[in-house]
């Protein structure tokens, strides 16, 4: 927390909206459109629910096909297999970690033709890009493959509040985008998330699914199966206090990418070759986490774990990158389209301590431990 959090949930107990729905929830919505660039923006109580909303709303059925980034946390796919639907996997190309066009458009034209792994010929329902770690996809090829076969596409922003491609917020260059505000992302309602999009009946029909579909009668009328995904004005309010230093945590955020940056050059100039997410001139990456690759075979032997392992001594918590969906033993069922880059990410890669409250005195302590291993892998 670090602005009016706690002015705006007194507000709402002051009030007494502490009910689903109240003015913090209509102001936090217009805030975030405010933000993305976005038309219209419903609250929701987390991001899982808001892509969930979403495939309902593209009227996916049992045994449709959604194209689905490979490289993402599990909830970018769980709310396919909710449906009863089945995700078809997409790699990652190397330079944002992101959905590969190329493999995307040989997907899509298996679905279509129905070859041994999509049995049965249909025209994807949706196709969900992920702007991993903030870095955004390469929306423009990605849209132009999805429009050339007319399918919608739902961004997952869920990591990318704040950053941007082509001077475009992530989540507003598909049909709709979702966001989280759960506690591990750049801000926070505690738990939480949003739908946006420029079809204001999507964004509409979404308020109505997620308060239980009540038909507009007097008596509880229901003709549609509901849900129960709207975000309460109490966590709304926090919603709004953390906008409002989100700029903050942008920057907070780039400035530990540019100092773990600016400190491993140092090394690679010295022989090692130690990598990360890179941007191109057209993007903006909020850089919610710093994560790095460390190929053994670049660096003298050196890998991910090692390093890892030497954080942990020292109590300073880093993890791997999210382990690619096809290789999870519950997905691992339905097809993939890759050449091996996200199982390489997954083998190389390390989150970073990101936090946006890390202290000159954290780095201080972050950098003896990892100047230590790269002294000890040094030729
Ligand atoms: C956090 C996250 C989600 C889910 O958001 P919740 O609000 O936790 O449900 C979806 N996709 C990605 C890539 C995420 O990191």
């Amino acid at each position: 927390m670090g602005g009016k959090e706690q002015t705006y949930v007194d507000e709402a107990f002051k009030t007494n909206w502490i009910a689903p729905l109240g003015p913090h929830v209509n102001n936090f919505e217009t805030d975030l459109c405010d933000y993305t660039g976005a038309s219209y923006a419903a609250a929701l109580s987390s991001g899982t629910a808001a892509l969930h909303l979403a495939l309902i709303m593209l009227d996916l059925k049992p045994g449709d096909y959604v194209i689905c980034q490979g490289m993402t946390f599990s909830a970018s796919a769980n709310p396919i297999v909710y449906q009863d639907a089945i995700p078809i996997f997409v790699d990652s190309e190397p330079e944002t970690w992101n959905m590969n066009p190329e493999h995307l458009e040989r997907a899509i034209k298996s679905c279509i033709e129905g070859n041994p792994n999509t049995q049965n010929a249909k025209l994807p329902k949706a196709i969900i890009p992920v702007h991993l770690y903030g870095m955004p996809s390469k929306m423009d090829e990605i849209t132009a493959i999805a429009n050339k076969y007319g399918i919608p596409v739902i961004e997952d922003a869920a990591e990318s509040l704040g950053s941007s491609y082509l001077g475009k917020h992530t989540g507003i260059a598909g049909k709709m985008g979702i966001l989280s505000f759960n506690g591990n992302k750049i801000i926070t309602t505690s738990g939480g998330g949003a739908l946006i999009s420029d079809d204001e009946a999507l964004i509409s029909k979404s308020r109505f699914l997620a308060t239980q579909a009540r038909d507009p009668a007097v008596h509880y009328q229901h003709s549609e199966i509901g849900y129960n995904y709207r975000m309460s004005n109490v966590l709304a309010g926090i919603g709004r206090g953390q906008m409002e230093v989100l700029p903050e945590r942008i920057k907070q955020r780039r400035a530990n990418f540019n100092r773990y940056k600016i400190w491993f050059e140092k090394w690679n100039v010295a022989g090692f070759d130690i990598r990360f997410q890179e941007e191109d001139s057209e993007m903006f990456s909020n850089r919610w986490l710093t994560a790095i690759l460390v190929d053994p075979a670049k660096n003298n032997g050196l890998t991910s774990e090692i390093i890892r392992l030497a954080l942990d001594e020292e109590n300073i918590e880093a993890r791997p990158l999210w382990k690619p969906m096809h290789l999870q033993p519950v997905f691992e069922e339905y097809p993939f389209f890759g050449d091996g880059t996200s199982e390489r990410l997954f083998d190389h890669g390390l989150c970073l301590p990101s936090g946006s409250n890390l202290t000159d005195e954290d780095f201080a302590r972050i950098f003896e431990v990892l100047g230590a291993v790269l002294k000890d892998f040094s030729k």
